[in-house]
């Protein structure tokens, strides 16, 4: 069974980048029945917060990638990751070295005199363990001194590594304390985990990695390292590019099904697929579709997709995300009566919306309650001929079937009648309905306040 992981340092919030990974994680493990796990990489406990913590389970959970399981804290596993530090020592696969700062310091000083690499080699390697000093140590793992050390990856190919060029990593400080690259092989193998896909940063670490593996007689999961993400112009992302972390594209207004969309596409491919559901990704996703070039990002494409996903959502599910949206934005919750009236006018909300801000300001009308207050544009619309058009309009309005094609068509006789052009009354029309000079056509208004909030709301303007 696949068991695939997300191992995040809880060191900020969840970056653009680091979702992308936890994505492709949860697309392998969800479409082969396998499982997907959350490691909290907490060992580096001056950086490590618990806000962060907080926000990359928040971010994982409004992306809807949900882990099995409960999330597992790297840190407090460091007895279980020491347990494998002494196996390796008492199999005879690290060793104890007692070497000072000041002699590793005076060893590569000597190296860089002599022109050989500066990779410490430790005396204590093949030392007698009865000549032993009374003294802080390490733990070094024994590495292969020659030969290669073989990475088959999914994504990269085959990379080799010359071990000649690896040193004898340290895996247990001399406070008993262990490394990171310890922690995570420990905890890989002790979690199942069959597939590591994570960021193409870390290729380095999987020969280091692999020693352990070797060591320790396990098997090695197979690798998946992936290109990074780079901006819009081609560099790598950082702070300049604006949007890095998830919860900004939450506040941006994206549903998260185009953000998965968006995020699965970037750096993987299946044929000329655009938009897609997370069935079909789900279904689809596999790592010889993952590319090697860095990926780019591109938020027009993401509004593209938003706006597709839209038309694809359900109105009960879109009501559901905006009001995540509201909470993520500070905004004021919604009324049952708001709701109510946004949910009937969702089809035409939504429709080519391109995020939550803009059905919002698409929904002014239904969210705004009589009196209409037009903001000072849409008043300057209803002067005195205008309001007097209005007053005609209602008779016409009281007993007209409640549908749009015969509400244009009364508005335009009324209009014909007065020698006008249309927008010569839709505009204060508008002023009446919406208070603004931008809403949804009037007709689509009319349709969703139904004729005695449409016919209130005219004899407010007009009177
Ligand atoms: N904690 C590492 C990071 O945040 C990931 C390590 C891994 O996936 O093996 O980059």
């Amino acid at each position: 069974p696949v068991v695939t992981r997300f191992a995040p340092s809880p060191t900020g919030f969840l970056h653009i980048g680091g979702a992308r990974t936890a994505l492709f994680n949860w697309l392998y493990a969800r479409g082969r029945g396998g499982k997907f796990l959350l490691r909290i990489e907490d060992t580096d406990r001056a950086r490590s917060t618990p806000e962060a913590t907080a926000a990359i389970l928040s971010g994982l959970t409004w992306l809807g990638l949900d882990w099995d399981g409960e999330a597992i804290s790297q840190f407090e596993r460091a007895d279980r990751h020491a347990e494998v530090a002494h196996q390796m020592l008492a199999q005879g696969h690290a060793y104890k070295c007692f070497a000072t700062q000041d002699e590793i310091e005076a060893f590569r000083e000597a190296a860089r005199a002599e022109g050989r690499s500066t990779l410490y080699q430790s005396p204590w390697r093949d030392a007698d363990p009865a000549t032993h000093p009374d003294a802080p140590y390490v733990v070094r793992v024994k590495a292969a001194r020659d030969g290669e050390t073989v990475i088959e990856d999914s994504v990269q190919g085959r990379v080799v590594f010359r071990n000649d060029q690896l040193d004898d990593m340290v895996c247990l400080r001399s406070d008993g304390t262990p490394t990171y690259m310890l922690a995570v092989v420990v905890d890989d193998h002790d979690m199942g985990v069959t597939h590591i896909i994570r960021g193409d940063d870390h290729l380095n670490n999987a020969a280091r990695q692999a020693q352990v593996y070797q060591a320790m007689g396990w098997p090695v999961p197979q690798f998946a390292h992936i290109p990074l993400i780079h901006g819009e112009d081609g560099k790598k992302l950082s702070k300049r590019h604006g949007a890095l972390g998830i919860e900004d594209y939450q506040r941006m207004g994206y549903p998260s099904a185009a953000i998965r969309n968006y995020l699965a596409r970037l750096g993987w491919s299946h044929g000329d697929d655009e938009f897609f559901s997370d069935a079909q990704a789900t279904e689809w996703f596999d790592l010889g579709g993952i590319g090697r070039a860095p990926a780019r990002l591109d938020l027009k494409k993401l509004d593209h997709l938003t706006a597709q996903h839209f038309s694809v959502l359900d109105d009960a599910a879109v009501l559901q995300e905006l009001r995540s949206y509201l909470t993520a934005t500070d905004a004021a919750p919604l009324s049952g009566t708001q709701e109510e009236a946004l949910l009937r006018a969702m089809p035409q909300l939504k429709d080519k919306a391109k995020s939550f801000g803009q059905i919002l300001e698409r929904a002014h009308f239904v969210l705004t309650q009589r009196p209409i207050q037009p903001d000072e544009k849409a008043g300057k619309s209803l002067d005195p001929v205008s309001r007097s058009i209005l007053n005609e309009l209602t008779p016409h309005l009281r007993n007209a079937s409640w549908e749009r094609e015969r509400l244009e068509t009364i508005v335009g006789d009324l209009a014909a009648e007065h020698g006008l052009g249309l927008g010569k009354i839709a505009q204060p029309l508008r002023a009446a309905l919406a208070g603004r000079t931008v809403s949804p056509s009037v007709f689509d208004m009319m349709v969703v306040l139904g004729r005695e909030e449409t016919l209130a709301r005219l004899q407010d303007a007009a009177t």
